[in-house]
């Protein structure tokens, strides 16, 4: 058996000229845990090219869905920015990650922190049910450089809210916190100074960063993720991992070549 399933892609959505996302048919067999990612790619020359991506959609749902940069001379996305509606991609049978619930000590806040392409494992956990169950609270924060590139996080919170079964849940329970570096927008900054300054918390009217109630998932840029381990851990924060649960996990939007 192949390592990876050939899938069908069924629309393509571009937000900016970096950014895209895309849906494609999903194996029954394919099985996820929300927040995990997979191997995902294009067959180039005769052999598959390759590369992670989270899954966007939750596993509960029958399509997969991606949220994707465009890396102009990127071996992969030069490549799959183009693609089409009926177009085939190939995606690993494999599913992997840290940024799942098991992996965090039970707590009474979550905190979903992203930059870029970092929300997409976010996208996916917003659709749990199950997080809804296990948290009081769910702060999706999501930094980007221009207003724009907020737009896809801003309809998966939207498609949420009005949705039949899922708004009713989430209402008071999901809080979306968007910020932008560049660019006017009612919340200003990075990530990383918002949260050491408790100004996140003060703009969305919720106690701040607390040990005993908070726990956290990280996904964004390698530099925001050092930056943020290095506060957490410096405030008793401990990383959790397969082995060992903690209050905060860890995964990289990408790796710099
Ligand atoms: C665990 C994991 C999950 C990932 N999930 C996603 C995802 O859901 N969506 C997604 O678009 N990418 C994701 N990536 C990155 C992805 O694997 C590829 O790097 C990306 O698709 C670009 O591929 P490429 O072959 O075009 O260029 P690469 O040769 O892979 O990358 C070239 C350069 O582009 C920059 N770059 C790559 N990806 C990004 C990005 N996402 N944001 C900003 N800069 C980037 C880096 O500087 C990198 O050195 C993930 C990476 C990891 C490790």
């Amino acid at each position: 058996m192949s390592a990876f399933q050939r899938e069908t892609v069924l629309s393509v959505r571009h937000w900016t000229d970096s950014l895209f996302s895309f849906t494609a048919t999903r194996d029954p067999g394919f099985r996820f845990q929300n927040g995990q990612f997979a191997m995902i790619g294009l067959e180039v020359d005769g052999r598959p090219l390759l590369r992670a991506y989270s899954m966007a959609s939750a596993n509960h749902e029958q399509a997969l869905e991606f949220f994707s940069i465009k890396v102009a001379d990127g071996p992969l996305t030069s490549r799959l920015q183009k693609i089409r509606e009926g177009d085939i991609i190939l995606v690993g049978r494999k599913a992997t990650g840290t940024l799942i619930t098991g992996n965090l000590i039970p707590g009474k806040r979550l905190l979903l922190l992203s930059t870029g392409t970092g929300l997409a494992p976010f996208a996916s956990l917003i659709k749990d049910p199950d997080v809804y169950e296990s948290y009081e609270t769910i702060v999706l924060a999501h930094g980007c450089r221009q207003v724009s590139e907020l737009a896809y996080g801003e309809q998966v919170v939207e498609a949420l809210r009005s949705h039949e079964l899922f708004g009713p849940m989430i209402a008071h329970k999901l809080i979306y916190y968007p910020t932008v570096t560049r660019e006017p927008f009612r919340n200003r900054g990075r990530l990383t100074d918002l949260i050491e300054s408790g100004q996140l918390f003060s703009d969305i009217g919720l106690p701040p960063l607390d040990l005993a109630t908070d726990r956290i998932m990280l996904c964004g840029s390698p530099s925001m993720l050092e930056e943020l381990r290095a506060m957490f851990t410096a405030r008793g924060f401990l990383e959790g991992n397969h082995s060992e649960p903690g209050h905060f996990v860890i995964e990289k939007a990408f790796v710099e070549r």
